[in-house]
């Protein structure tokens, strides 16, 4: 859990800012792209008879495989040639280590401590008790906040600098809904802090503002109920 101890920032990376790119993934005709209309608000609300912490960590860990799975699909065109660091957009993340030190890395590298850190976690016992009568840990919920933090950032990360991969494999659809969940599950329990995900913010209100369509109700999303993994059956 060291990983824990140390933290990640962005910072701008210094450099005379890029002239501003065409952000590919916010064409219309790429955002309107999902694999279901399902009604994600609703979705990630906690259901009456359901331990807070018990859906906070089902969630997380279903969202921790379903992004791990996400980035696997273009994962052989990240490397660390063509990223060289952990970029999204014009800010450059950096991992910290357990005692503060800033590490460079690329973005692969970056990502795999991500993966790394939140494996040993949700398969730790201690942390994510899956035993009947096992307590979650006090420090639970700022754990699972710091989770949502990087796991943010590989979403972010796929979508600026992977995004003509993912059309290409005609992933679009499935990324698309994987963040619009992602996001307003986030959003709900209030687990990263809205400044963090700034940078996403044109596509989180192209993609969450029309999420769903309760308002014209013909959203046919009764028949889909069973849980958080539904989402990315299709494949
Ligand atoms: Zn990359």
């Amino acid at each position: 859990m060291d990983w824990l101890m140390g933290k990640s920032k962005g910072k701008p990376n210094g450099k005379k800012p890029a002239p501003e790119e065409k952000k590919l993934y916010l064409e219309p005709e790429y955002t309107k792209s999902r694999i279901t209309d399902f009604e994600f608000k609703e979705l990630v609300m906690l259901p009456r008879e359901i331990d807070l912490n018990e859906w906070l960590a089902s969630n997380t860990t279903t969202f921790f495989h379903h992004i791990n799975l996400q980035y696997s699909t273009i994962s052989e065109f990240c490397t660390g040639e063509s990223c060289q660091t952990m970029a999204v957009c014009n800010t450059q993340y950096y991992w910290y280590d357990e005692r503060g030190k800033k590490i460079k890395c690329t973005a692969p590298q970056y990502v795999d401590f991500v993966m790394s850190s939140v494996q040993k976690l949700v398969t730790d016992e201690d942390v994510f008790p899956t035993k009947y009568g096992k307590e979650f840990p006090n420090s639970f919920e700022s754990l699972v906040k710091k989770i949502c933090k990087y796991l943010f950032h590989v979403l972010a990360h796929i979508y600026s600098s992977h995004f003509k991969e993912t059309l290409a494999l005609e992933l679009h659809g499935h990324l698309n809904t994987l963040y619009t969940h992602f996001i307003l599950f986030i959003r709900e329990f209030n687990l990263v802090d809205p400044k963090e995900t700034t940078i996403m913010d044109d596509l989180t209100e192209v993609l969450c503002s029309s999420s769903g369509s309760s308002s014209n109700g013909s959203g046919n999303g009764s028949s889909n109920s069973a849980g958080a993994q539904n989402h990315v059956k299709e494949r």
